[in-house]
């Protein structure tokens, strides 16, 4: 097996067998050999430099019905609350003195925030603070629609392609969303000229090496800015309440293998894996991430953007906590730096006609 990760670093590439071969042949020995390379490819590119943005979860309420997410809309047990122009100003303002130079708008698809409202909240955020990076993560949307919130400011996009297979997407997802549709998004998005991230649950319900194996010839084809990947974990009141939650050991197996793969992309050390375990955070930088996204989210909010049980939001989760994550990262030897941390992944790096060759088929126009 080590002989595969070898080939991985060497040419970024991997075939579906062994994609497969390696995944389910992973031991804990071949996982340190795989940490090793990622953390000399991450030091390669990236330093012992880990960049932080901050995390704004403007609104809970959501028109879809995801079947892993807390805030679907068939969960009526959720507090529903969006927050205003003001409110989410005041969070940028806070996150600013704080150190942070990227803020990240992420919420439910809420019909509220119409593309005219969001416009203006968009252009509001970059006249006040033009030094920092304004990334959304905010759902589906026509193109259109996400050009004009390029055109008026917004930088970066996050949308999860969740799962690449069809038959695995339908599993975790009404008949209303499909696979092909999120991926033309993300194809859009690129287009339309924003930092794109994707990324998927590990350990998903029905989630098999298989199906790993195609996420990463996926996130191959798109080569994302930044890929954001953590544990799925069941939340109460969904119908994957009784489903078994991601391991550890896996995401950080498949950050490792990421990291090899897509050497220049932003790799967060998500919130997820920090609620899986106490020190997921820093085993997640220790597998090749650098990127930690603390919740910049008025504190009386964040228990109601539950996305699944238990979630971490105190602490080093939390802005006002970035001194306590600091601290966590030095003891690893990595440091947190306060600029605006663009990818090193570059338009050049994208070749669109190759990206869209087997993206035309479907009617489900974006
Ligand atoms: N509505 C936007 C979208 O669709 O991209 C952003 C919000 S959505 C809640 C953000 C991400 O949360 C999803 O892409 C999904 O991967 C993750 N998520 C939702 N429920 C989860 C769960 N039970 N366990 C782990 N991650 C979950």
């Amino acid at each position: 097996m080590r002989e595969l990760i070898t080939k991985l670093e060497e040419t970024g590439n991997l075939n579906q067998t062994e994609w497969i071969a390696l995944i389910n042949g992973r031991t804990p020995k071949l996982a340190e050999f795989l940490f090793e390379r990622a953390r000399a490819v991450r030091h390669q590119y990236y330093g012992h430099d880990v960049y932080i943005r901050g995390l704004i979860e403007f609104t809970n309420y959501c028109r879809n019905d995801c079947y892993y997410c807390g805030i679907r809309c068939s969960n009526a047990s959720v507090a529903r609350y969006r927050l205003t122009e003001d409110e989410i100003l005041d969070c940028c303002q806070t996150g600013y003195r704080l150190g942070f130079r990227t803020f990240v708008l992420q919420g439910g698809e809420d019909a509220w925030f119409t593309d005219k409202r969001m416009a203006v909240l968009i252009r509001a955020i970059k006249t006040r603070f033009p030094d920092c990076a304004l990334t959304l993560s905010i759902g589906e949307k026509f193109r259109e629609s996400y050009k004009l919130f390029h055109d008026t400011g917004a930088d970066r996009y996050l949308l999860r392609h969740e799962t690449y297979n069809a038959n695995h997407y339908r599993m975790l997802h009404p008949a209303s969303l499909s696979a092909i549709r999120r991926q033309k998004c993300l194809f859009a998005l690129q287009e339309t000229g924003y930092q794109v991230g994707s990324g998927f649950m590990v350990g998903s319900p029905g989630q098999t090496a298989e199906y790993l194996a195609e996420d990463m010839l996926f996130l191959k084809q798109l080569n994302p800015h930044m890929v954001g990947i953590g544990p799925f974990i069941p939340h109460h009141a969904t119908p994957f309440a009784m489903e078994k939650a991601g391991t550890l050991e896996l995401t950080l197996f498949m950050l490792g293998l990421l990291r090899l793969m897509l050497p220049k992309t932003l790799l967060p050390s998500t919130t997820a894996l920090a609620t899986i375990h106490p020190e997921g955070r820093k085993m997640g930088i220790l597998a090749g991430a650098n990127v930690v996204m603390p919740n910049l989210s008025p504190q009386e909010n964040r228990k109601n953007y539950s996305l699944y049980d238990n979630k971490r939001c105190m602490g080093d989760e939390a802005a006002e906590g970035l001194a306590i994550l600091t601290q966590e990262m030095e003891e690893i030897g990595y440091h947190i730096v306060t600029t605006r941390g663009d990818s090193l992944v570059t338009i050049q790096d994208h070749n669109q006609e190759l990206n869209l060759k087997d993206f035309t088929g479907g009617n489900e126009n974006v």
